[in-house]
């Protein structure tokens, strides 16, 4: 009988890594507006993720032929470490994102997780390691309870780790006030979250999935200054003992990490951390100035309305 229920087993498995991608893909494409283009080598090897380093080495890629994009991009995310992205619209931020999870190959160059080329391992096990908070994440038509818990490797979280993931990710409060808890259907046919509690929900099934390496996608301008502190505060808890790639667009919320990496034009032409670069008195202390003005006058407009 054993053997009879083994193969049912497999599809079963099959079945739900299939679902788990197909729902990352679905993130994936939402963030990156991209499709996939890349197939594994014949027996690609799994990646073996021992100390999550995150290396791009002379990195050159660009969409189509006739116009390069990244234009010979090096940097190096020690393991542990959050690195900041930041830089003018159109620099090539989301596009570092597209090629870590491997939706292109490199033109030249290598991208390295923990010394392996991710165009030699398979793409199952790289995305495996990998962790994505996209801005707008996508709802199942399903509980909350499934859209926190289907993150699991192996679609098989335990109620206990799904309430600790919502706890972790400031949804506790929510939860308590939905009528059936974790069995209260959202998404398109249920309960609509909003953009905050959304990306809540896309902490938890991180924090269920587990990966090691974090790509954020900070939110431009959907949140109230109050969420995205809160939400910032759950993403800081999120990045805790993993290494994280943040695509920053405030840079008010970068100011803590241990890197910043200022691209222009498929560049990298500024790095250290906030004061050394705010000293370098380049690129990064003009995009400061001018954003410290803009928030300063999102401020007064907000104590305005407020007070109205
Ligand atoms: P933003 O801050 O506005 O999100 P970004 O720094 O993330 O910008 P990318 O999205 O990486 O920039 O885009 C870099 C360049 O590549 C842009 O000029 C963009 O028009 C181009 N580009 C992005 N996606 C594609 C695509 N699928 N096909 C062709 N060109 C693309």
């Amino acid at each position: 009988l054993t053997q009879l229920f083994r193969p049912l087993d497999m599809l079963g498995m099959v079945y739900r890594t299939i679902r788990q991608g197909l729902i990352d893909m679905a993130d994936m494409f939402r963030l990156l507006d991209t499709e996939q283009e890349v197939q594994d080598k014949p027996g690609a090897p799994a990646l073996v993720v021992r100390r999550p380093s995150v290396v791009f080495e002379d990195v050159v890629f660009g969409y189509d032929r006739d116009r390069t994009i990244l234009k010979g991009l090096s940097f190096e995310v020690p393991a542990g470490h959050h690195v900041a992205l930041v830089g003018p619209s159109g620099a090539g931020k989301s596009t570092i994102g597209r090629l870590l999870f491997r939706f292109y190959d490199p033109w030249s160059g290598r991208i390295l997780i923990d010394g392996q080329d991710i165009a030699e391992v398979s793409q199952t096990s790289l995305r495996a390691a990998l962790g994505i908070v996209p801005q707008d994440s996508v709802l199942f038509n399903d509980t909350i309870g499934y859209n926190i818990g289907y993150g699991h490797p192996t679609g098989e979280a335990t109620p206990a780790q799904i309430e600790a993931a919502a706890q972790a990710a400031a949804l506790s409060g929510l939860i308590e006030r939905l009528p059936a808890r974790f069995d209260t259907e959202v998404g398109e046919r249920g309960l609509k979250l909003s953009g905050g509690e959304k990306q809540r929900v896309a902490i938890a099934r991180t924090l269920v999935k587990n990966p090691p390496i974090l790509l954020l996608d900070e939110a431009t301008s959907a949140l109230d200054t109050r969420t995205e502190q809160d939400i910032l505060a759950t993403l800081h808890a999120l990045s805790e003992n993993r290494t994280s790639l943040s695509i920053a667009h405030r840079l008010s919320t970068i100011v803590d990490s241990d890197s910043i990496l200022v691209l222009q034009d498929g560049r990298l032409v500024e790095q250290g951390n906030h004061a050394q670069l705010l000293r370098m008195d380049g690129l990064y202390a003009e995009m400061w100035a001018r954003q410290a003005n803009e928030t300063q006058a999102n401020e007064t407009s907000e104590a305005v309305a407020n007070a109205a």
